[in-house]
C-alpha cells in the first residue's frame, strides 16, 4: 500500500487509523453478520456510534450543556437556508460577513428568505484579506450576525470574533471545525460539513443554544425545523450513518492525539513549514493573503507565472503529493493541511518547494 500526502480542500485526507479500523470491521461489524450500514438506525449498535460521536463533539470543543449537537444531511450547504428559514423572521435583518465564496453563497441564500445587510465584503481584495473583527458596523436589532471562520479559496482565518453583544453570532466553521479550540459560548450557533477535519461528506455538524430553538416558526417542513431535529436528538429520520459512523473515527483518533490543544500547535507547525518555504524564496513564491488573517487549514500561494505553478503541481505529484493546485476560481496553488495531515507531508512540501525555486528560479 502506498498513500500519498494528500493536500486536496476537501474532501480531503483523513486519519489512517480511522481508515484502518472501519476497513477492518466492514463488512461484519462486531460479529454481527452484517456492516454497520446494513442496520438499522434504531438498532443499539447504530446508537452507540450516533452518541459516541456526539459525545466526543461535545468532550473535545468544551460545549456548554445549554448547547445542542445535531448531525444533519444536505451538508453545511443546507445550513445556508436552514439558518435563516429559521432565525430571520419577516420584517427583521441579519448582518453578513462576506468573506469568501463560503459567506457569499450563505449570505445569497438568506438574501432569498429575507433582509440581509453586508457589513463586510472582501471581494475589492478578491477576498483575501479579513477586517478587523472589533471594527464592524453591527446592528444591534440584528436577528443574527453570520460569520465563516476560514475561506478555503482566499486562504484566509478569523484569528479574533466580533462582539456581537445580544445579537446571536452564528459562525460556519466548516474547514477549520476541530483544528482549533472556540470560545463557544461567544456563539449562538456554530455548524459545519463534517469533510475537512472531522470526517468524510455527507453529514453537517450543528451546534445550537437552546434557547434559539424558541425562535423556530411554526410553518416550517419537518426536515428544515431545528426543534424536529433537536427533540429526536437528530434521529427523526434516518440519519447519515456512514459519515457519522466516521466522525467518530476520526474524532476518536484526534482524542487519542491530544484534542484541540495538539491540533492547534499541529496546525501551526504544518502551515508554519509552508509559510516559511514561501519567505524563504521572495523572488519566486509570494502568498497573496497578510500575515494577519492567513489561514492554517489553506494556504495559497503564487509562483512567477502559470506555466511554472502548472509544472509545480505536475512534479509534486510525481514526488507523492496531490492536490496543490488552486481553486479553479483563482488559479496559483494550494495547500491543505487539515488535522490528518502529517506534519512530515508538510515537511516534504516545504523541502520540494525549496528544490523547485533553486531549479527554476
Ligand atoms: C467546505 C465548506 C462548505 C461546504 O460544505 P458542504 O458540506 O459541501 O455543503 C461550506 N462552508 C465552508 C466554510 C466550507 O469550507
Amino acid at each position: 500500500m502506498s498513500r500519498i500526502f494528500n493536500f486536496a480542500a476537501g474532501p480531503c485526507t483523513l486519519p489512517l487509523s480511522a481508515l484502518e479500523e472501519a476497513a477492518a470491521e466492514f463488512v461484519d461489524y462486531q460479529g454481527k453478520g452484517m456492516s454497520l450500514i446494513e442496520m438499522s438506525h434504531r438498532s443499539k449498535e447504530y446508537d452507540a456510534v450516533h452518541h459516541e460521536a456526539m459525545d466526543l463533539v461535545r468532550e473535545l470543543l468544551a460545549v456548554p450543556a445549554n448547547y445542542k449537537i445535531l448531525f444533519l444531511g444536505g451538508g453545511a450547504t443546507l445550513q445556508f437556508s436552514m439558518i435563516p428559514l429559521n432565525f430571520l423572521p419577516a420584517g427583521s435583518s441579519c448582518d453578513f460577513t462576506v468573506t469568501g465564496s463560503w459567506a457569499k453563497k450563505a449570505c445569497e441564500d438568506a438574501a432569498k428568505v429575507g433582509k440581509v445587510r453586508v457589513v463586510y465584503d472582501g471581494k475589492a481584495e478578491s477576498y483575501m484579506n479579513l477586517p478587523d473583527p472589533a471594527a464592524l458596523d453591527l446592528d444591534p436589532e440584528a436577528a443574527y450576525l453570520h460569520v465563516t471562520s476560514n475561506e478555503t479559496i482566499g486562504g484566509v482565518q478569523w484569528q479574533g470574533w466580533p462582539d456581537a453583544g445580544d445579537v446571536p453570532l452564528i459562525c460556519d466553521c466548516s474547514s477549520d471545525f476541530m483544528s482549533r479550540r472556540l470560545p463557544v459560548a461567544k456563539f449562538a450557533m456554530l455548524y459545519a460539513g463534517a469533510q475537512k477535519n472531522a470526517g468524510p461528506a455527507g453529514v453537517a455538524i450543528v451546534i445550537l443554544r437552546e434557547d434559539m430553538l424558541e425562535r423556530c416558526p411554526d410553518t416550517l417542513t419537518a426536515y428544515l425545523d431545528y426543534r424536529i431535529h433537536a427533540s429526536k436528538d437528530s434521529l427523526y429520520n434516518t440519519p447519515p450513518v456512514f459519515p457519522i459512523y466516521m466522525v467518530g473515527k476520526t474524532l476518536k483518533w484526534l482524542k487519542s492525539i491530544g484534542g484541540l490543544p495538539a491540533a492547534e500547535k499541529l496546525a501551526a507547525e504544518r502551515s508554519g513549514l509552508i509559510y516559511d518555504a514561501v519567505a524563504r524564496h521572495p523572488d519566486f513564491y509570494r502568498c497573496p493573503v497578510p500575515a494577519h488573517c492567513r489561514s492554517l487549514m489553506n494556504v495559497v500561494f503564487r509562483l512567477p507565472t502559470e506555466d511554472l505553478e502548472k509544472a509545480f503541481v505536475a512534479e509534486a505529484l510525481a514526488a507523492g503529493m496531490s492536490g496543490l493546485k488552486g481553486h479553479r476560481s483563482v488559479g496559483g496553488c494550494r495547500a491543505s493541511v487539515y488535522n490528518a495531515m502529517p506534519v512530515a507531508g508538510a515537511k516534504a512540501l516545504a523541502d520540494f518547494m525549496g528544490d523547485f525555486a533553486k531549479k527554476n528560479g
